[in-house]
């Protein structure tokens, strides 16, 4: 019988681009070409493979892509005039939208494959092997990529889990329904086995994901008969996970939060108190042009009701600034809504115009000066109230989760229940357990603490 698998000790490197999916998506790529014999490369020089999963959600995003497929052919081409290979894939979002046109833009690229069939990889890079020219992989088939994939190796106390994939809203601004698909959720039994199996490997946190996670809908586990489940019931369900202690999820939309999910947040400790909620904009002529199908009303008062059920929750969000037609007025109501909210972190952009979308072919396209003008004011108040929500903390007793080490000698790092990250002088020991920390000062992306000793945190 023939072996097919490659000879031992190739290696790949893969170069994440964008979103956590793609990073949770480059995980179970390498777990996947691990049984092949590729283990992971440090950098480019010298691997046998090199993965760029791609994000195509922005102008820059995309381009980036192809500046680095400039300098990787370079590369390929000493590797090969060494008598070595070097095959080239590119994954991801970017592969789905172009297609063929990444080839043709850039012939050194030997495999494209799109997020929803990188399952196949290992069968696309047998082909490369053979010389079957480019060789291509857009097809869209969510659940049978999920079922396909191997088991998973954790990697320390946290971890991601994809549980929702793509996205019916068409806001006019986004590529994703095109690049992701539609929504789908996985199921609930692949989920929570995913989830038992990560716990048992040490990881304390999981953090679930999807373009939509708040739209995440499936019949409940065998023997359980409810009507069907949303998030809410699905972080209770993983609540009871031995050994899991942090769930959290991302991305939320506002039209996706149902009364379910905001009592979790009342009642399930393990459910941390932290929400990334997208609003994008706060003038309702915007947000009716972006198709976001809310109010800056609906969006404040849904903030009201969830901060009723968790008094300590932390906010975050997306805001784009510059979308067409958005006037000097329209742009100071996203920076009252910004004051009247209160962010302990969020994530600005300038209005990237994505060909294909609808906002693209709008008129009144806002000239680059005035976004740039926009996104500085709109983000130095947004500093302003991440620093404040921050030195708020300075005084108060935190658990942390303690995940790597630091750059100082004796130093470890963690993560608060609200995502800031924690500084602390403590043993490596302590690394993937979590503990209490006295915080006494805040850096300019971090706080600073002290570990409890045990009388205190027995007291
Ligand atoms: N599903 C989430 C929601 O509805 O809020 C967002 C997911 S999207 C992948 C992440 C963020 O990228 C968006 O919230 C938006 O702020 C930003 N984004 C998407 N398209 C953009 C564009 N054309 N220009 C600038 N920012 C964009
Ligand atoms: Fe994009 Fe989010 Fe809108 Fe879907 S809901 S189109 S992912 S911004």
């Amino acid at each position: 019988m023939t072996d097919i698998r490659p000879k031992q000790g190739k290696s790949v490197f893969i170069r994440t681009y964008g979103c956590q999916m793609n990073v949770y998506d480059s995980e179970r790529m390498a777990g996947l070409l691990k049984p092949l014999g590729y283990s992971l490369a440090d950098a480019p020089d010298a691997a046998d493979l090199v993965i760029l999963n791609t994000c195509h959600i922005r102008e820059k995003a995309a381009e980036k892509v192809y500046s680095d497929l400039g300098r990787l052919k370079k590369l390929k081409f000493a590797r090969e005039g060494a008598g070595a290979e070097m095959k080239i894939a590119v994954a991801g979002c970017v592969a789905q939208a172009e297609g063929e046109e990444i080839t043709r833009r850039a012939p050194v690229v030997d495999m494209v494959v799109g997020p929803q069939a990188y399952h196949r990889l290992p069968e696309l890079i047998a082909r490369a092997a053979r010389g079957k020219g480019d060789v291509l992989d857009t097809d869209f088939a969510v659940e049978e990529k999920f079922d396909r994939l191997a088991e998973r190796q954790a990697e320390g106390p946290t971890a991601f889990l994809t549980i929702q994939e793509g996205c019916d809203k068409f806001c006019t601004f986004c590529v994703v329904p095109y690049t992701r698909g539609q929504e789908v959720s996985r199921n609930v039994d692949a989920i929570v086995a995913e989830a038992r199996s990560l716990a048992s490997q040490g990881v304390r946190e999981i953090t679930l994901l999807g373009q939509n996670v708040n739209a995440w809908r499936s019949a409940p586990p065998a023997g359980v008969s409810e009507e069907a489940w949303g998030l809410g019931e699905l972080c209770r369900h993983l609540a009871r996970i031995d050994g899991l202690e942090r769930i959290r999820f991302t991305t939320s939309h506002p039209r996706d939060m149902d009364d379910g999910l905001i009592a979790a947040f009342a009642e399930e400790e393990k459910l941390m108190p932290y929400l990334h909620l997208p609003v994008q904009a706060g003038s309702d002529k915007i947000l009716k042009a972006m198709n976001r199908g809310h109010t800056a009303e609906h969006y404040l008062r849904l903030i009201e009701r969830i901060r009723a059920a968790r008094p300590d929750l932390a906010i975050s969000g997306d805001f784009i600034v510059g979308f067409p037609s958005e006037t000097n007025e329209d742009f100071e109501e996203t920076l009252a809504l910004v004051e009247a909210i209160g962010y302990a972190s969020a994530y600005s952009f300038k209005y990237s115009r994505r060909p294909g979308t609808p906002g693209a072919a709008m008129p009144k396209q806002v000239a680059e000066d005035e976004k740039d003008d926009r996104l500085a004011r709109l983000q130095a108040l947004l500093e302003r109230q991440r620093q404040a929500f921050n030195s708020a903390r300075i005084g108060e007793i935190l658990p942390v989760l303690f995940e790597k080490t630091g750059r100082m000698d004796g130093q470890i790092i963690g993560r608060s229940p609200y995502l800031q990250s924690v500084h602390v002088s403590a043993p490596q020991s302590m690394l993937g357990q979590i503990a209490k920390v006295k915080i006494e000062g805040v850096t300019p992306n971090a706080l600073a603490g002290a570990l409890l000793t045990r009388d205190e945190a027995a007291a």
